[in-house]
């Protein structure tokens, strides 16, 4: 193993995962180590590198772009490289996306090892290196060991989504999994999980089948991430103490969330893979609290007719909204521009339709005043930041389990729909609900406590600041 000294910084290796709900707690997370005294290298692939790159405002295109430049201004130690995902960068990954996932599990850790290896080689201070390597990846354990590294794993979803992946055998044996069709059905054989509905897993398990390339990635990441030495979970421990302690039982893990918390006191690194819109003139024209803010994230998709009963129910509901309708979201034959153009006419100035924004910032906005998502982890957890009560609509994997975090447990959301089909006077209904004062006043008032843990936690001496020391504590003692 790796030997710390006094005398040299702690060096982490971090290797993201190249998705977007990946990149921004893992690009925050570099923030916070490097401030703390870390020295950082930090590796997008390529094709990360590309999208970040291109989604940069005309002005300042450059190939050469250092995401961290700024950064480094201001004193961090950081260091940006970029390797290959094992794919030439002209391949369609948004076309092919199972090949794209397969090349990640197969072709990408060769392209880790020979970099890793190259790197240490080259490092007179490797003394103190480490990885740091998102939780998805399949190939830290056989890395950090030919390397002798110490191997952190970082979770960006609650511990109760790492817990049940974690626990699949479990499932397996207790009968859950493959699912057997009762959405009713509790899981109690879970150590730490209480309440826990067959609804509220995340959507991969319940397919019948469970041979995709999802799966295989999940079983072959939470085979992995059993052998890390120190895992670093994106949440905060009051929030999931239970679970944590039930899981530090088995591997040493700290909570150390939320990362989103490290936007608002480091300068800005670009991290986002579509060019951000500005939204800030038009949401100065509208008054406090008065636009929903609608998104759903970076990957999920939406079926046309759920997109037309969401649309027509946020003009029947006759409220404001800003709505960051990604490229491509829509799973459609047809051409969607003319259906956004018209949704902005009809909307008649109430409605702002742009395909991303820097969603910190809308959020942040004092005319925001609820936001329909789809229950992304890091969603959350910045509408919580900006004390923003939510309308729900999970589509896909975590965010069905993360729905129940925010509507059941926390009580700071609503269902956007309370069957299986989504209805135009629905979505009106609750958005109506949502952004009248009267009828969130319980939901505005569970937000701002909810919002005082994770200032809490990040407060001198609360549980994230905390845990962020005995992290540091048990990765010297890993390396002696
Ligand atoms: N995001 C953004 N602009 C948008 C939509 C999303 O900057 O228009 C960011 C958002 O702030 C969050 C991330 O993209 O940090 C999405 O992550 P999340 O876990 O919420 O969902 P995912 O995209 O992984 O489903």
């Amino acid at each position: 193993m790796a030997m710390y000294s006094e005398t040299i910084p702690l060096h982490a290796i971090m290797i993201c995962y190249p998705l977007q709900g990946h990149i921004n707690p893992f690009t925050n997370l570099a923030i916070k180590l490097a401030s703390k005294g870390f020295t950082i290298t930090f590796v997008h692939t390529q094709h990360v590198h590309q999208l970040i790159t291109k989604a940069q405002p005309e002005e300042t295109i450059d190939d050469e772009v250092d995401i961290f430049s700024e950064a480094r201004k201001s004193g961090l130690d950081i260091k940006y490289i970029t390797i290959s995902d094992g794919l030439p960068l002209e391949f369609d990954r948004d076309l092919n996306f199972i090949q794209y996932m397969e090349s990640l599990i197969y072709d990408f850790p060769s392209v880790v090892d020979e970099f890793v290896g190259n790197l240490i080689d080259s490092d007179h201070s490797r003394s103190s290196t480490f990885l740091i390597a998102d939780t998805f990846h399949s190939w830290p354990v056989r890395v950090s060991r030919k390397y002798n590294l110490v191997n952190v794993s970082f979770w960006t979803q609650p511990a109760l989504v790492f817990t049940l992946y974690n626990h699949l055998d479990l499932l397996k044996e207790n009968g859950h999994i493959p699912f057997r069709g009762d959405p009713e059905e509790i899981i109690s054989c879970v150590p730490g999980v209480k309440l826990m509905k067959m609804k509220d897993f995340m959507s991969f398990f319940l397919d019948s089948d469970l041979s995709t390339i999802v799966h295989k990635i999940f079983f072959q990441a939470f085979e992995d991430v059993k052998k890390a030495d120190l895992i670093l979970y994106n949440t905060v421990e009051e929030f999931e103490h239970e679970i944590l302690s039930a899981l530090s039982q088995k591997q040493p893990g700290f909570a150390i969330g939320p990362l989103c918390a490290t936007v608002l006191t480091n300068n800005r690194v670009s991290r986002s893979l579509w060019s951000e819109s500005d939204c800030s003139h038009w949401l100065a024209s509208m008054n406090p609290g008065s636009v929903l803010y609608v998104s759903f994230g970076s990957l999920a998709q939406l079926d046309e007719h759920v997109f037309v009963e969401i649309a027509q129910g946020l003009l029947l509901s006759k409220m404001n909204f800003l709505w960051a309708l990604r490229p491509g979201i829509v799973k459609s034959e047809n051409d969607l521009k003319s259906e956004c153009a018209k949704l902005s006419d009809d909307s008649e100035g109430r409605g702002l339709i742009v395909p991303w924004c820097p969603q910190n910032d809308v959020l942040s906005h004092h005319a925001i005043g609820g936001f329909l998502t789809h229950c992304g982890w890091n969603s959350i957890l910045e509408s919580i930041w900006w004390r923003v009560p939510m309308i729900c609509y999970p589509l896909l994997g975590d965010q069905l389990t993360n729905r129940k975090l925010v509507v059941d447990d926390w009580k700071i959301g609503i269902n956007l729909s309370d069957g299986e089909i989504v209805s135009r006077e629905e979505v009106a209904e609750k958005v109506k609900r949502l952004m009248s004062e009267k009828s969130s006043d319980g939901l505005r008032k569970e937000v701002q406590q909810v919002k005082k843990i994770l200032d809490d936690a990040i407060a001198q001496k609360g549980s994230s600041q905390e845990n962020i020391k005995s992290f540091v504590r048990e990765l010297k003692a890993e390396m002696h």
